[in-house]
């Protein structure tokens, strides 16, 4: 996977394809009317990811990814795409990041019950490329009426594209990690950190990570 790329502020994803409409969430995110509206009916939302076709990953993957957790937690995480575990067993964050974010999660006094873990697409990206603008595009909808049913008191953007997909930003992960931002109608907090991935592979990193986590926890606490 790229995202080490993306994590060190190497953003190619948006110009590998020629622009187009929806090519790029930034300009022109794609939220499915119906879907938005089920926001208040949970079970009705993951039988639409289960049988999404809206984009090509639906004829690839093994299944949806739709998230695990508390639907009415204080706390959502989200991360990018489901890997090949995770597209195996239908949940996300089980590989080793997903170790690494159990671990994170625990280290600030929740389990993974309480919290809400989600992804910005809910099918693997084959050979777990980096997601596409039009993928993301297409998946938005989900992810909104996931926030706007489980109404979380933040929320935790884990790595860039979840970043970018939530904050509407191109900026590099270092750049929006450690601040405050407001996502949606009902602003709720959301705090940008790197994604447990690319702890893996730059595990002096973590540091900064619990420091944007002390960050969330005042805000949390505040709520
Ligand atoms: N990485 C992600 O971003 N999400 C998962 O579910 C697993 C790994």
């Amino acid at each position: 996977m790229n995202d080490h790329l993306a994590e060190m502020g190497i953003h190619r994803w948006a110009r590998r394809h020629p622009a187009g409409p929806g090519d790029n969430p930034v300009a022109s995110p794609v939220t499915p009317v119906e879907v938005a509206q089920d926001a208040n009916d949970w079970e009705s939302l993951q039988g639409k990811v289960a049988a999404c076709q809206l984009c090509a990953l639906a004829k690839s993957r093994t299944r949806t990814v739709f998230g695990a957790g508390s639907e009415s937690a204080r706390w959502m995480f989200v991360g990018e795409a489901p890997g090949v575990e995770e597209d195996r067993q239908g949940v996300p964050f089980v590989g080793r990041a997903g170790k690494l974010l159990t671990a994170i999660i625990e280290s600030i006094g929740m389990t993974r019950d309480e919290v809400f873990i989600a992804n910005v697409l809910k099918c693997r990206p084959p050979g777990n490329r980096d997601p596409m603008g039009e993928e993301v595009a297409q998946c938005h909808g989900y992810l909104q009426a996931q926030i706007d049913h489980v109404q979380p008191d933040i929320i935790i953007a884990l790595g860039a594209f979840a970043a970018h997909a939530l904050l509407r930003s191109v900026e590099p992960i270092g750049s929006l990690r450690g601040k405050v931002y407001h996502y949606g109608e009902r602003e709720t907090p959301l705090v940008a950190t790197y994604h447990p991935a690319y702890l893996l592979r730059s595990p002096l990193e973590k540091r900064k990570v619990w420091d944007d986590l002390k960050i969330a926890l005042q805000v949390s606490d505040a709520a």
